[in-house]
């Protein structure tokens, strides 16, 4: 979709028209309706980069399946299961919020964006058995969990995912299954809310047009901004400035000069997948199975063989499998991304992460120069009957891996989703993917509370955000609040059409 509509004097300008600057966007609008917002993107289209249907993998993050997020054990020697619980819960305000955009039709078509696909957790070898058995355990205790299954019976995983036997020798194999987990096209969504967003009074969104600088002068933002159809640049102002920009945003904070940005580093990392439109294939798998990651494998490099839902028509897709690349975007990124965003202040925390996470350098290099045959050796681990015919290699997103310099001996990939705000609460960007799009409301539930702690006070703000997220300012972890959670949940789910 291309676009361009400019408005005088927003209030607010939010750079990229991603699912966070989306996200953001249509919640502020909901809450204000008088506020004036304006969206740049650089590229053609709307959301065309990470949060593109076929650039991430589309799993609303819930905690319901990744074993990634329950890496730690209790003082008892059980799994810690909180982070999958608090993952949880950020998720229920995505559902929520999709949900209210739903019924009052700012999402028009709620299945291209999100659709039902069961969560299961796969594992292999006894003490991946004994890890899968203990994260069920404890996870089932909670209300949040307490649909999970959990099987070591070969029939049962026969029953919920085939192919993941197809050929397997007889280890020990263990898998949980959730059945209210979701496959999110956020390219979708993101392209959805934008384009309300931009029919709004006083709204604007254009597209092919690139934030190039941004200064602040007496407490309102001067954004330089190019046209890149027409080659010439114009300034215009805001009071608040989001950048959700993804890859760009390392940049442009560092352009913001805001004190928050100093000693920041990025490192980009592709991403490719393997995916196969085997009519076969696709009618026998209907789940998001997750894995553990092998050896020195980043979290982010957890395997997984995902059931995806892009434009009403399903397919298969593995990975992801990590490339070599010097560019922060795909569309518009530049070789020479990560070169220039070296500078003096970043440069030695760049060398002490590389120093400090030698496995995942060699894991990159492993990653990056391998054969077709070598992903496909990974895929069989998986799917051990899998036919190379049946696969193709696609690209992914671009993770861009932001180093704090006080980051220095903890490491690029423990560095999850973070918001940076200025002093002032007249900035906020968004660094980091994981989990990303999945919490794309949380996320803008705390800019706004940060920000623009006004309209939550006021008495006609905090009751119109109870009507977008009606849990936001409750916590569903507690026992007491279960019906409430599943009050929730259920509405959302109604609203979305995700019931079975
Ligand atoms: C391989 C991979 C798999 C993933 N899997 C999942 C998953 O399963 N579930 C999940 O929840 N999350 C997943 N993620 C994370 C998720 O994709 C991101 O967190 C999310 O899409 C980020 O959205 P965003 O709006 O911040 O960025 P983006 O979607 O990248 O949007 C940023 C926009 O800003 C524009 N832009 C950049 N610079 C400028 C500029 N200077 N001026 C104007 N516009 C600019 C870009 O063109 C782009 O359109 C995955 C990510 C990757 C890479």
């Amino acid at each position: 979709m291309k676009t361009e509509k400019h408005i005088d004097d927003p209030d607010i300008i939010l750079i990229g028209s991603g699912i966070m600057s989306a996200t953001l966007g249509v919640v502020l609008k909901e809450l204000d309706p008088e506020l004036k917002i304006q969206v740049y993107e650089a590229a053609e289209g709307i959301a065309c980069e990470a949060s593109d249907g076929w650039h991430n993998a589309g799993t609303g993050h819930a905690g319901l399946c990744e074993l990634s997020y329950t890496p730690d054990y209790t003082d008892e020697g059980e799994v810690n299961v909180e982070k999958a619980i608090d993952i949880f819960q950020e998720f229920t305000h995505s559902l929520q919020f999709w949900g209210y955009a739903a019924r009052k039709g700012i999402i028009e078509h709620p299945t291209d964006c999100v659709n039902p696909v069961p969560h299961l957790s796969f594992v292999h070898g006894k003490d991946q058995v004994k890890f899968l058995r203990s994260r069920y355990l404890q996870m089932k205790k909670h209300h949040f969990f307490n649909e999970m299954e959990y099987t070591e019976d070969r029939e049962i995983i026969r029953e919920w995912a085939p192919l993941i036997l197809e050929g397997r020798d007889n280890d020990a194999v263990a898998m949980t299954r959730m059945p209210n987990g979701t496959d999110v096209n956020f390219g979708a969504l993101a392209s959805e809310l934008i384009n309300w967003l931009s029919q709004q009074k006083n709204c604007g969104c254009a597209t092919l047009h690139r934030v190039t600088d941004l200064e602040e002068k007496n407490g309102r933002w001067s954004v330089e901004v190019a046209s890149l159809k027409q080659s010439k640049k114009f300034i215009t102002t805001a009071g608040f400035v989001f950048i959700g920009a993804g890859g760009g945003s390392l940049s442009l904070l560092q352009k913001s000069g805001i004190p928050q940005a100093k000693g920041l580093a990025g490192f980009p990392i592709g991403g490719q997948w393997l995916v196969s439109e085997s009519p076969n294939l696709v009618r026998q798998h209907n789940a998001k199975v997750y894995g553990i990651s092998p050896g020195s494998a980043p979290t982010m490099a957890v395997p997984h063989l995902d059931t995806r839902i892009i434009n009403g028509k399903k397919s298969l897709l593995f990975g992801p499998y990590a490339s070599w690349t010097t560019k922060f975007l795909h569309e518009k990124g530049s070789v020479l991304d990560l070169p220039l965003s070296i500078r003096a202040d970043n440069i030695l925390s760049l060398i002490k992460v590389g120093i400090s996470n030698i496995p995942l350098v060699f894991y990159l290099l492993r990653q990056g120069t391998q054969s077709m045959k070598n992903r496909l050796t990974e895929l069989r681990s998986f799917y051990p009957a899998a036919s190379g015919k049946d696969w193709k290699l696609i690209d992914a997103g671009i993770r861009v891996q932001a180093i704090k310099k006080e980051d220095g001996d903890a490491g690029i990939v423990h560095f999850g989703t973070e918001v940076m705000t200025n002093n002032t609460g007249t900035l906020s960007a968004l660094l980091g993917a994981s989990p990303g799009a999945s919490v794309s409301t949380n996320i803008a539930l705390n800019i706004i509370q940060k920000c623009f702690p006004n309209i939550l006070q006021a008495h006609a703000g905090h009751s119109k955000m109870k009507e977008l997220i009606p849990s936001y300012d409750e916590d569903l972890r507690s026992a007491e609040m279960a019906q409430r959670q599943e009050e929730v949940c259920r509405a959302a789910a109604q609203a979305l059409k995700l019931e079975k």
